[in-house]
């Protein structure tokens, strides 16, 4: 028997990317191979194909990243019976146990024992085709796109935020850094029926796509005290959460600073250190809730819903598009071109 082989985009190591020819994966028993239609660039991503590692987890061997991907099923294991053949499908793509605490409690993004996409030494799938075990995937209905099935991954982040919150419609909301994550988490709120929604970010374009995405005001942080902005525009009522997804360490003191008393902080973004001075004081003697994050649970099958009812709009979050031969050249769009650039995508399918 030969071995079929694919198209991948394998990081042999750091800036050194080459298209390849692999094995096409076989899937097993309770395993679909799924034809990758869409698949997104994740920060993440970027970052392993720049430096090679983040934090613990290194490349260590050559390994094909990507991880955000909707597809359709094209072979199934013989256990199989969630879906099948022909089926469009958003992958979740991480494997947890099922079996440990975390899993048994719901919180299976806490899994110490999970396979996750793209995080070495796992591969990912930015490639022709990937194996996924079968109870990740979810059926996408008529009229939700493999683009909108791929960007169920990060929108999951900020879906996880809110839940994390336990955000109502009651609430009113301030999300700091408009990168993807911070975009899609504006998205998440309006899911969650929020009206006022605030934003900060030091880009122009990305102020701009926030606008567009509804956002009721957006703040440059470099211009103004985000605190005394934040009191301005609510007449003084402040707002009750805040999602801090940029990672700056100033963002994340803002944060704190800005929250009304009684309020909740959601910090999403990872900041290169591993200490950022915060006012515990007002943490303290406001009676803040401070909640950190680990990508997502239990979002898929509530997400599909909500873009299945039309109530947001995802794809504003797409600025480029790239055939699966230029993986590299969308690597390289979404690490040098920041200003300009959110949700690199890639068109394995096309
Ligand atoms: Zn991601
Ligand atoms: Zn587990």
């Amino acid at each position: 028997m030969t071995t079929k082989l694919m198209t991948a985009a394998v990081l042999n190591k750091p800036l050194d990317m080459e298209m390849k020819q692999v094995p096409i994966p076989v899937p097993k028993a309770d395993e679909a191979l799924i034809k990758v239609y869409c698949i997104g660039v994740c920060g993440s991503d970027v970052h392993y194909y720049e430096h090679g590692r983040i934090g613990r987890y290194v490349v260590e061997q050559p390994i094909i990243l990507g991880h955000e991907l909707a597809g359709e099923v094209v072979e199934i294991g013989s256990a199989v019976q969630n879906v099948t053949v022909g089926d469009r499908v958003a992958v979740e793509p991480g494997v947890t146990c099922g079996r440990c605490e975390y899993c048994k409690s719901g919180r299976y993004n806490l899994c110490p024992d999970v396979v996750f996409m793209a995080t070495p030494p796992v591969d990912g799938a930015w490639a022709e085709y990937v194996t996924v075990r079968s109870d990740f995937l979810f059926k996408l209905p008529e009229g939700i796109s493999y683009e909108q099935g791929a960007l169920l991954e990060p929108l999951s982040v900020g879906i996880h935020a809110m839940n994390r919150a336990k955000v109502t419609p009651a609430d009113r909301l301030l999300v700091t850094g408009l990168g993807p994550i911070g975009l899609l988490a504006i998205q998440a709120a309006k899911m969650y029926g929020v009206s006022e929604i605030y934003a900060t970010d030091i880009v122009p374009f990305r102020q701009e796509l926030a606008k567009e995405m509804g956002v009721t005001a957006v703040i440059n942080p470099m211009e103004v005290n985000v605190k005394d902005a934040i009191q301005e525009l609510t007449a003084g009522r402040g707002v009750t959460v805040v999602v801090e997804s940029s990672g700056n360490g100033r963002a994340i003191g803002d944060a704190i600073k800005a929250v009304k008393r009684g309020g909740r902080v959601v910090l999403v973004g990872m900041p290169a250190a591993d200490e950022i001075p915060v006012e515990i004081n007002t943490i303290i003697d406001s009676e803040l809730n401070v909640y950190g994050l680990f990508r997502y649970a239990n979002t898929y099958p509530g997400a599909i819903a909500a873009l299945t009812s039309g109530s947001v709009d995802i794809q504003k979050v797409i600025t480029h598009k790239y055939s699966l031969n230029d993986t590299k050249a969308a690597v390289e769009m979404a690490r040098t071109q920041k200003d300009t650039s959110i949700k690199v995508m890639i068109y394995p399918g096309q």
